[in-house]
């Protein structure tokens, strides 16, 4: 996924980055068919180490989907190592508080070698700050992978 490349040069090995995929409805199945760095939305979404999406970032990105008729689908960010566990910061701060938004974690800033869902976390918010964990591949199959 051009995602990935994206995060891992936006992050330099360094910094965590991260994106909002976005795509349309299409009966039951949602495809992504985009994505939006934050750093395009909130120059500064870096500066603190850990990802800290601001107020300006969020009206340029309603503004973006509005324009361009699209729905947030998921978003994604890079954690430094192997861990993709969600931190308490992650946990506490959805970058969409919406019940049934997806959160996918990639380990080692994106730097893995070629990209599969193994080695990556998944999450499903429930509201309330609680979170659903899914396996890459379990049944359910909450997140595909496509290449495009
Ligand atoms: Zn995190």
């Amino acid at each position: 996924m051009r995602v990935i490349l994206q995060l891992r040069r936006r992050g330099g090995g360094r910094r965590e980055s991260g994106a909002f995929l976005l795509g349309r409805q299409q009966g039951r199945i949602t495809r992504v068919t985009t994505f939006v760095c934050y750093d395009d939305l909130d120059s500064v979404a870096y500066q603190a180490g850990a990802i800290a999406f601001h107020a300006d970032g969020y009206a340029a990105f309603w503004k973006y989907c509005r324009e361009k008729g699209l729905a947030v689908l998921a978003d994604v960010h890079t954690h430094p190592g192997d861990g993709v566990g969600q931190s308490s910061i992650d946990q506490r701060n959805p970058m969409m508080p919406i019940v049934g938004h997806t959160a996918i974690i990639v380990p080692k800033f994106a730097r893995t070698s070629s990209w599969s869902l193994s080695g990556v976390g998944i999450y499903e918010y429930l509201g309330d700050f609680k979170w659903r964990t899914h396996a890459p591949g379990d049944k359910t199959r909450r997140v595909v992978l496509t290449l495009w």
